[in-house]
């Protein structure tokens, strides 16, 4: 295969950038015993462990623009997406698989911007890049990215827990991310939105300490990370759950995003995906201090009997909050 490196040269490189980035302590909860270059990697599971395994596409078009993202971006958010995952379930990261398919006419440059990004991310989180698999694509980048973590035995926190009456809460902020898709897409081409003015869009930072200490303190009773929006996603546990929810849309926490920086409009903050924050809900009694790991958390409504998410303002009698799904970079 004719990548832009050939497949063989990239595989080689990327074993090098991997092993040289290996640094770090070895998770006490799993290790890879073997990495790139065999037929199959070899993991580790320590004793009372569960595996948690997820998969996630990132396509160009769809989920990233070359136009609009930086490579380094592309890499970071490819694999912050699985990493978020792994956090919503309150797991620890151990090995990364990345199948990714190349267009024969891109640059070299772009794939190890690419690859910088996402190494970058793995060594944040002290994970490794495992093994996977390059091709030649017909047409645009075509990434899955699959991370395996682990968690203790039976103590995964799913989505299917809350309780009537449990209080709704959500890490740091919401609609960054739908806002910097928007400025994008209202952008001429050519002119720039700065990175830096957006990081929450171009290098989402997965929760996954955070998720971790909300496992470990059996604070919460379900989780889910903001993929989708945060509509959509509170729908789903509500849906796991056969509960209903209610909303205080004034304590929704709102992004700040531009230069200069201001407030994000309600409607991301409700329905813009791509926030990679921790939505989970916990009994009433349990106090919940306001900042862990470093992250603000924000109780925003509670759990009901019944079925049906309503947002209450202070305008007016509660209306019913439709989910409504992350829009994509089609236009
Ligand atoms: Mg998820």
């Amino acid at each position: 295969v004719v990548v832009p490196l050939p497949e063989k040269a990239l595989i080689a490189k990327l074993r090098r950038l991997v092993s040289s980035s290996r640094g770090g302590k070895r998770s006490p909860l799993g290790a890879i015993l073997t990495g790139i270059g065999d037929d199959c990697a070899v993991l580790n599971l320590a004793k009372g462990q569960d595996l948690l395994v997820t998969t996630d596409f990132s396509l160009e078009g769809i989920h990233f623009r070359r136009d609009w993202h930086p490579p380094d971006s592309v890499g970071h958010r490819c694999l912050a997406r699985g990493l978020s995952d792994i956090a919503a379930m309150g797991g620890t990261p151990i090995a990364v698989f990345l199948s990714l398919a190349l267009p024969h006419d891109l640059e070299q440059s772009w794939v190890n911007r690419f690859f910088s990004g996402l190494l970058s991310l793995t060594r944040k989180h002290n994970v490794r890049l495992a093994g996977g698999d390059i091709a030649e694509s017909l047409k645009g980048v075509l990434g899955d990215i699959v991370v395996v973590g682990s968690v203790p035995h039976g103590k995964a926190v799913l989505r299917s827990g809350s309780n009537p009456g449990d209080k709704i809460y959500v890490s740091g902020e919401l609609g960054g991310s739908a806002a910097a898709v928007r400025k994008m897409r209202a952008q001429k081409r050519g002119t720039k939105v700065h990175v830096r003015d957006y990081a929450r869009h171009f290098f989402p930072e997965p929760r996954v300490e955070l998720g971790q200490i909300l496992r470990e303190t059996r604070l919460t009773t379900a989780m889910i990370d903001t993929s989708d929006g945060f509509s959509t996603d509170l729908a789903h546990i509500c849906e796991e759950s056969g509960v209903g929810a209610e909303i205080d849309s004034s304590l929704i926490p709102r992004a700040r995003v531009g230069k200069p920086s201001r407030e994000v409009d309600l409607d991301f903050s409700l329905h813009g995906g791509e926030d990679y924050e921790l939505l989970f809900t916990a009994p009433s009694a349990k106090r919940i201090p306001g900042r862990l790991a470093g992250v603000r958390i924000t109780q925003i409504g509670r759990i009901t009997r019944g079925h049906g998410i309503f947002v209450r303002n202070a305008k007016g009698p509660a209306s019913e909050l439709h989910p409504r799904g992350w829009e994509h970079f089609r236009s």
